[in-house]
């Protein structure tokens, strides 16, 4: 029997062993939500919607038990644990006050006795899901799928079974139908066969960019619907006329958020001539003050990476980048062992032809690209395969809205504040960040079937 195990990044020791789902027991686990799916869709949609509640009230019940479990499977510290758990519930709120709204039928005024769009559960939706931020990803694709009426089969990463086996346990606990979320506990090699089964109506996947290409490939041959929500290396340009103090404090904050391994983060930040200098320190004083520890550790302010193998991985990009010609401004050191810490790292003078300023770096790595101009800077800005998010600093608010929203090319921008999802908004990328978008009624309208009803 093959197992998934967790591990403790900050000290690299086995917390649990668990034993993963074979053939059968996955089949059995698609036949159960069917049966269940064929029942939630028949519920009221304002009785899923105050299941959503029970759920935020579950949440917050279990805040600190959750916060927990994401500290000690990947790292991240309590505090920023307890936050991304909150925002779970929150968002549990938004789609239930609302996802109804989103869901009603929306009248067309034609020359038929009635003509309409309604709105219609599909099935089995599955969630191929990233340890990074173990709840939140998984539950802003689970709540609007539930309120439509579909249930959800949840592959999570292999390293976080824990967190996985926990969220499973909330809906229970709000009382949902026992197998309305079910976690599938397999290996990424084993999701073409769940999405190879006929009950499996369509697949949503945060990711890499490769898992997406694997995921979207096998979806398409079985022409099942996918979102992909992928990579990103998102630039953050700080214009001649940036309020520099500000821009330093955002990109830094950014950078900081999850040890840098959040989708959305100021991979690259592309910095105009006129600022270099003044950016570099203030980057580096910021990162260099910040206390690297153990998660649980209420001082710390960043902890280990996720697993010992992506900080090798990271600290191979730093020291490919150094000798292309990066300069290192701060850290650069690989601590080595079993446990996943990595310093918090700058490189500066970063140019076309270094990896780190083609390569998406995830975790805590700082990336300076200079610019000469502010033109020169937007050209670096979408000169990548990547398209999730970006973020222009300026003074002149309306010069750098227009920059934002005609020329960047992303799926999220922002003016003078760092990128974040936000249940209000839709949240996807272009390019190779992937397509269709999370969250909002954007996010609501991806796994339904949308119906035209005509009564002539
Ligand atoms: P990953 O290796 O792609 O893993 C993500 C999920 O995909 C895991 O559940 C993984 O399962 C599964 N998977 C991997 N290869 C697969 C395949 N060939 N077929 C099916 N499933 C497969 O990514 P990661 O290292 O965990 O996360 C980092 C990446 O995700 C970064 O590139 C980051 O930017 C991106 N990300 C994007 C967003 C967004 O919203 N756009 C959010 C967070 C992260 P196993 O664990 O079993 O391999």
């Amino acid at each position: 029997m093959s197992e998934q195990t967790s591990i403790n990044p900050a000290t690299g020791e086995v917390i649990k062993s668990y034993t993963e789902h074979d053939e059968k027991a996955v089949l059995r686990m698609i036949e159960q939500a069917h049966a269940t799916y064929l029942q939630w869709r028949r519920v009221p949609l304002t009785d899923r919607a105050a299941a959503l509640v029970r759920i935020a009230d579950v949440i917050m019940k279990n805040k600190d038990a959750y916060a927990e479990i994401i500290a000690l499977e990947m790292g991240k510290p309590l505090k920023e644990g307890l936050a991304e758990v909150e925002k779970c519930a929150s968002a549990a709120r938004y789609f239930a006050e609302k996802g109804p709204a989103f869901l009603a039928d929306q009248p067309l005024a034609t020359e038929y006795k009635k003509s309409y769009v309604t709105f219609q559960p599909i099935g089995i939706i599955l969630g191929v899901m990233p340890w990074n931020f173990p709840f939140w990803q998984v539950l802003r694709y689970a709540y609007p799928a539930l309120l439509a009426g579909n249930v959800c089969l949840l592959k999570h990463a292999s390293n976080t079974p824990g967190c996985a086996l926990a969220i499973e346990s909330i809906f229970r606990e709000a009382g949902l139908p026992e197998f309305a979320f079910q976690s599938l506990l397999i290996p990424g090699k084993r999701v073409a066969e769940v999405i190879a089964h006929p009950h499996v109506a369509a697949v949503t996947l945060t990711g890499s960019t490769p898992a997406g290409r694997s995921v979207a490939s096998v979806s398409g041959h079985h022409l099942k619907k996918t979102v992909l929500e992928l990579g990103g290396s998102d630039p953050y340009l700080i214009l001649e006329d940036a309020d520099i103090e500000h821009a330093i404090k955002t990109c830094a904050a950014s950078r900081l958020t999850n040890c840098g391994q959040s989708c959305v983060s100021a991979k690259r930040m592309i910095v105009t001539q006129k600022h270099l200098l003044r950016f570099g320190e203030g980057i580096v004083q910021i990162l260099a003050a910040q206390k690297n520890g153990d998660p649980l550790d209420s001082a710390t302010t960043y902890g280990p990476m996720s697993r010992a193998d992506l900080r090798d991985e990271l600290h191979d990009q730093v020291q490919r980048s150094i000798a292309a010609g990066a300069k290192l401004l701060l850290g650069g050191k690989n601590p080595g062992g079993k446990s996943a810490f990595y310093p918090f790292t700058v490189l500066t003078d970063v140019k076309k032809g270094i990896p780190a300023y083609t390569e998406e770096m995830f975790g805590p790595v700082a990336v300076i690209i200079p610019a000469r101009d502010d033109a020169h800077a937007l050209e670096i800005a979408n000169d990548t395969e990547f398209g999730l998010g970006g973020a222009v600093f300026s003074t002149d608010l309306e010069r750098a809205e227009t920059i934002a929203r005609d020329h960047v090319e992303s799926g999220l921008c922002f003016v003078n504040m760092m990128v974040r999802s936000d249940p209000r908004f839709p949240f996807g990328g272009v390019k190779t960040s992937g397509y269709g978008r999370e969250l909002s009624a954007f996010g609501l309208h991806e796994f339904v079937n949308i119906k035209t009803i005509i009564v002539a």
